[in-house]
């Protein structure tokens, strides 16, 4: 097999980064030769959910990566995604409730929105056009770091799917539903990453992409090809592939050959292997979505009228409830004045809140150190089995956040 790939077992920060360092080494001839090279690092930030609910990339990855391009002389790096449609036209921005944009601050890298970025356009199904940020275009060297998650429409969603998020503004996004699995092809095809990580720290298993349950599967996956890959995921999640419905049409395609199941069947993965929880909308979102009826839904969705209604508090919801939609667009912003530390409830021996901070802090002493350089992402926060580190200041939209994910998050990592 001409693109072999790599599977990582890890847990903590420092681990993350060891092991991430020795493998990314092993691909380290692909790099740019020129140091002032451009790299565009395309994570997948589909929501304002953290990567603790099994929604988006885990900082600690990014954190590495960044820290590892810098070590080899690297400067020019740039974080682009064109976050989830909904967000974008609620004006939310995902970027910065997720803090990566403290995180680039924080390496000095830059961080863009591509929803906002000038198209350049590709060719999708029925001669339809879409634009995909001219960023990717432009860029020397691109490393797609999806995250590994199950998605109601798509089956699963890794590092094909995680390729939307290169189409800017949602006038572009929504064209990809007229034919979902051809169009994520469709700019595969055109949007060739050099490098693929995938994030299966807390993978999301159920409902996803943002209504699912995390999993933590503890690994990465390195690789060049994106389709073994997200074959490879399937395996792990115990996943019938042609569920997967990129993976079917690729192979009735003849992308994926007899020969990428043999590699898939040759590797020693049996200890990663954790059957997930399928994806499964309730009646009426299934019945909606069905691919023989979506069309119709679609071309009612995209009218004026009801774009108008859906953009309204009240009618949102119900799309909500209803499963229709799975975002939850909450516009209040949380408002972060640090964090307290209470030692009685810290537990001895304990590192939990250290392992998942993604700048690598001594927690939980270094937690009032004035010039900690925190950047609030609030792993430690929710990862802290005794709760022994309290939120100072308002919530907003994470509350709504903490309702659903707070229990199983403090379990799951
Ligand atoms: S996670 Fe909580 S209990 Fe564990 S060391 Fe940190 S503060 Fe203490
Ligand atoms: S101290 Fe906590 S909130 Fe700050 S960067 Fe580390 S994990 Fe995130």
């Amino acid at each position: 097999m001409e693109f072999p790939l790599n599977i990582i077992k890890c847990s903590s920060f420092n681990n993350i980064k060891e092991k991430l360092f020795n493998t990314l080494e092993c691909y380290s001839n692909l790099l740019p030769e020129s140091k002032d090279a451009k790299i565009l690092l395309k994570p997948n930030l589909n929501a304002n959910m953290n990567a603790l609910t099994g929604n988006t990339i885990d900082l600690r990855i990014l954190s590495a990566l960044i820290q590892f391009l810098k070590v080899k002389g690297y400067y020019n790096i740039v974080i682009g995604e064109g976050t989830n449609s909904g967000y974008y036209r609620n004006n939310i921005s995902v970027i910065s409730r997720l803090k990566v944009d403290n995180l680039a601050k924080y390496y000095g890298v830059k961080v863009i929105d591509l929803n906002f970025s000038e198209p350049v356009y590709i060719n999708f199904e029925d001669g339809v056009k879409a634009g995909v940020a001219e960023e990717l275009c432009n860029a020397d060297f691109i490393i797609n770091m999806p995250k590994f998650k199950t998605h109601f429409e798509a089956g699963m969603s890794v590092c094909l799917k995680n390729l939307i998020g290169c189409l800017v503004g949602q006038e572009n996004k929504k064209k990809t539903h007229e034919d979902l699995a051809r169009n994520i092809l469709n700019i595969n095809k055109k949007v060739i990453p050099h490098l693929h990580i995938v994030d299966g720290l807390i993978a999301m298993e159920g409902l996803g992409p943002t209504k699912g349950i995390p999993k933590n599967l503890g690994i990465l996956i390195v690789g060049t090809n994106p389709f073994l890959i997200d074959l490879l995921c399937a395996k792990l999640a115990k996943f019938d592939h042609r569920l997967v419905t990129t993976l079917k049409l690729a192979e009735d395609e003849g992308i994926i050959t007899k020969d990428y199941h043999e590699y898939i069947e040759s590797l020693d993965i049996d200890a990663f292997i954790s059957e997930f929880e399928k994806p499964k909308a309730n009646f009426f979102a299934s019945f909606i979505h069905s691919p023989k009826r979506q069309k119709y839904f679609l071309a009612i969705r995209n009218t004026r009228f009801f774009s108008y209604l859906a953009s309204t508090e009240f009618f949102g919801h119900l799309l909500f409830l209803s499963g229709l939609r799975q975002d939850n667009f909450i516009k209040n912003e949380m408002k972060f004045e640090g964090l307290s530390f209470n030692e009685n409830l810290c537990e001895k021996g304990c590192t939990k809140c250290a392992d998942y901070c993604p700048i690598g802090l001594k927690l939980p002493d270094q937690i009032n150190e004035k010039e900690n350089r925190c950047i609030e992402c609030l792993y430690c926060f929710l990862v802290c089995p005794n709760r022994a580190l309290e939120f100072k200041g308002e919530l907003g939209f994470l509350a709504d956040q903490l309702r659903q994910y707070d229990e199983v998050t403090r379990k799951v990592t």
